[in-house]
């Protein structure tokens, strides 16, 4: 009898052991162990810079955890700098937000993420929606024109969610050392229109991944 039992018990540790060999070497386990991660043990601010951001923060957090090694935080408060208003352009200057949230940074790992509903320009474009500084290790993001209503839309909170949502992840991979891809459906290609926006993924493609498990790259000056 005892042998018959070790027997049984011998066999399931061999279907166990099977299955997760499986599950490791098939390209599903692999993708799904091999997440967009990198940064171990660094902490990300995700900062609404006024009140109308700050529900969006909180869903981005919520969207991001678990998508990268970092320590979500969206307990910072602060305000967009009354310098970087530029009454003539009817926005904010991102380099001076930039410049700004630096400040905010206790050390090295951490990074800042914001978010703002006002406009953006920096000086020889008519208007941006993100801007990041990968060296302060900050970035922006406006959500002025993410929304459906600024091009005549009605508004639409799951739309808005996802053009944020996407923005805040290339804006990461820059700040990761990713630059622009030229691959369309890849979260890194710098969308011209809305609707480029809408059409692409909000994940990194193949080689982007690829960029990404390299620890340490070299920032170029
Ligand atoms: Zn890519």
């Amino acid at each position: 009898m005892d042998y018959i039992i070790w027997q049984l018990a011998a066999l399931v540790i061999l279907v166990v052991g099977i299955g997760l060999i499986g599950v490791l070497l098939s390209p599903k386990g692999r993708i799904e162990t091999r997440r967009e991660e990198t940064g171990m043990q660094k902490k990300l601010y995700l900062v609404p810079l006024d009140d109308i951001s700050r529900e969006l923060v909180d869903y981005l957090g919520t969207k991001i955890l678990g998508r990268f090694k970092f320590k979500i935080n969206s307990g910072m408060i602060a305000k967009l700098p009354e310098e970087s208003y530029n009454p003539e352009r009817g926005g904010f200057f991102s380099s001076i937000i930039l410049n700004k949230l630096q400040f905010l940074k206790a050390s090295d790992d951490e990074y800042i993420v914001a978010v703002t509903d006002e406009d953006l320009f920096t000086p020889g474009t008519d208007y941006i929606i993100s801007d990041s500084d990968r060296l302060g290790g900050v970035a922006i993001i406006s959500t002025h024109r993410l929304r459906p209503e600024f091009y005549g839309l009605p508004q639409d909170n799951s739309t808005l969610r996802s053009r944020a949502l996407k923005k805040l992840i290339y804006e990461i991979g820059h700040l990761l050392g990713l630059s622009n891809c030229e691959a369309k459906n890849c979260v890194m290609y710098s969308s011209k229109t809305i609707a480029d926006m809408d059409s692409q993924s909000d994940r990194f493609c193949r080689r982007c991944r690829l960029e990404l498990s390299i620890p340490i790259k070299v920032p170029k000056l």
